[in-house]
């Protein structure tokens, strides 16, 4: 048999994402040797290929433009938006370096500005969110940072190479890898950081813990499949809690990432038109759909699809005219200074748009209220009372039950035929795994720490009771200060 290679390091850091890299950059400035593992054929994740900034609070910037938020308020809101389900201590201490990382992301050369939210009803919230300068040079910097940890041959970067169990005895031995033929390595280390991102990529944890699983649009990172969570619950960490799901938006479809295509269809989705849920009820004030995260956990909690329903009369009035709603993803597309359009239309090739989306089964067309409820298989009393209610409250300009606005009450949906967009909700990865103390240690059902590991950025359970709040940038925020606390704790541990 052939005699498995065997490397040799003090650290292993498992993953290459935000918080990957956060842990490896520290590492490297204090010249502790380690290995970074990535599964992919570059380092990245989903903070390289997805994130556009994050959060932070008395960020040296926040203080130039005297920002009158900081640690009282966030940790008292996000405490209390969570119903007390958080982690104390490691809230406290993500927001209290949270400042001081973004200036590290300028020497890691993923320089950030703070600015105001892209999101509607977050226009006026205080300025916490730090947005990547450029996306573009954030993806070239990313990849630029190898070389720079392996220059003085220290280090390691194992691209194609995935950690796959660990050789644990009172104590880590080694961390076993395979590259992509299979091949395996063992690696002797004293610590390891799991930074894998989660377990979006793993269908079976997914459908064990969500039953709408088979609807999400999973735009996540499909290379993160649980490791780091698995291998510290075999080594008896606490991994008890309500699975979080980083919902965020909702598209026409389960596949296609609404990013990647211009559709009529898609533009129609962003809007506060009439939404039922699979048993044909109205389920939340549509205008939701300017909150991605919230907009995001509604659709979940209706089991992750639902319809957006309209008329002939209404798809022939977006065709020719110009529309006061603001699309939900107007702002995310202007550049820095671009004044945001805040209306939609005329669309002149939504009839075309939406007969291309009926063959890809996206759209459904009924030619009258029946036939639209038997194709969708939706019960036919609810769907004609919810037309009915709705109906009402455009007429009256007054919706008594949701509450939505009077200005977007602006369609009813009385002729035929009726079309029906079938909505997914869309999700950006999960935000559950392991219990963690405050240096992100693992911890056991009775809190103390399993030596020589860490579990960091997506992995970990304490921010989030169930779901993603709507404060933005707080994972990708997390998945940089965790890496950087887990580095910080090894080197004072190995001190
Ligand atoms: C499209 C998109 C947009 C987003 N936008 C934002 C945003 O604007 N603000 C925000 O706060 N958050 C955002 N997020 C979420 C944010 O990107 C994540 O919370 C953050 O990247 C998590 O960091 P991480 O290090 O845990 O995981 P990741 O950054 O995903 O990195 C995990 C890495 O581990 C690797 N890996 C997995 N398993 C193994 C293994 N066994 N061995 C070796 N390598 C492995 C993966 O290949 C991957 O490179 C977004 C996510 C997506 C998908």
């Amino acid at each position: 048999m052939k005699k498995m290679e065997t490397y040799s390091t003090t650290v292993v850091i498992v993953g290459s994402g935000s918080s990957g890299i956060s842990a490896a950059f520290e590492l490297y400035q204090k010249k502790i040797p380690f290995i970074l593992l990535e599964r992919g054929d570059k380092v990245g994740g989903a903070g390289k290929f997805g994130a556009h900034g994050m959060f932070a609070i008395h960020s040296k910037q926040q203080d130039e433009k005297g920002v009158d938020y900081g640690y009282e308020q966030a940790f008292t809101e996000l405490t209390t938006d969570n119903h007390y389900f958080v982690n104390g201590e490691l809230l406290s201490r993500f927001l209290k370096e949270s400042g001081a990382n973004i200036a590290r992301l300028d020497e890691m050369g993923l320089p950030v500005t703070v600015e105001q939210s892209e999101q509607k009803p977050h226009l006026n919230d205080p300025l916490v969110y730090h947005k990547f300068n450029n996306f573009k040079d954030k993806m070239a910097s990313w990849d630029k940072l190898p070389e720079k940890f392996t220059a003085d041959g220290i280090n390691q970067v194992l691209t194609n190479t995935s950690a796959i169990d660990l050789d644990y005895d009172n104590g880590l031995k080694a961390v076993i890898a395979a590259d992509n033929q299979g091949e395996k390595l063992r690696i002797e280390t004293k610590k390891v950081i799991f930074a894998d991102g989660g377990y979006c990529g793993n269908a079976k944890m997914m459908t064990t813990k969500y039953d709408d699983a088979d609807e999400l649009l999973n735009l996540g990172e499909h290379k993160s499949d649980g490791t780091g969570i698995r291998l510290s619950q075999k080594l008896g960490a606490n991994t008890y809690h309500n699975p979080v799901l980083f919902a965020h938006a909702c598209a026409p479809s389960s596949t296609i990432n609404p990013m990647a295509r211009d559709s009529s269809v898609e533009t129609l989705t962003n809007l506060p038109l009439l939404w039922v849920d699979q048993t044909a009820n109205r389920f939340v004030n549509e205008d939701i759909v300017y909150d991605f995260a919230l907009w995001g956990n509604a659709a979940h909690n209706v089991g992750g699809k639902y319809y957006v329903i309209l008329d002939q009369n209404t798809l022939d009035y977006f065709k020719n005219n110009e529309v006061n709603l603001e699309d939900s993803f107007e702002r995310q597309f202007c550049d820095v200074g671009e004044i945001p359009r805040t209306s939609v239309g005329p669309l002149p090739n939504i009839q075309n748009d939406f007969d291309q989306a009926i063959k890809s089964g996206e759209v459904v067309v009924g030619k009258n209220v029946e036939d639209l409820a038997h194709k969708l298989g939706l019960p036919i009393d609810a769907l004609k009372r919810s037309l009915k209610n709705y109906n009402q409250a455009i007429k009256n300009k007054n919706d008594e039950v949701f509450l939505k606005p009077a200005n977007e009450l602006l369609f009813n949906v009385a002729d035929g035929p009726f079309y029906a967009i079938v909505e997914h909700c869309a999700i950006l990865g999960t935000l559950d795994g392991v219990n963690v103390d405050r240096n992100c240690e693992p911890v056991r059902k009775d809190g103390s720490p399993i030596k020589d590991l860490y579990i960091v950025g997506n992995n970990v359970n304490g921010l989030y009771s169930d779901g993603y709040p709507s404060f933005e940038g707080i994972a990708n925020g997390f998945a940089f200060v965790s890496g950087w606390i887990a580095a910080k704790e090894i080197q004072k541990n190995l001190a």
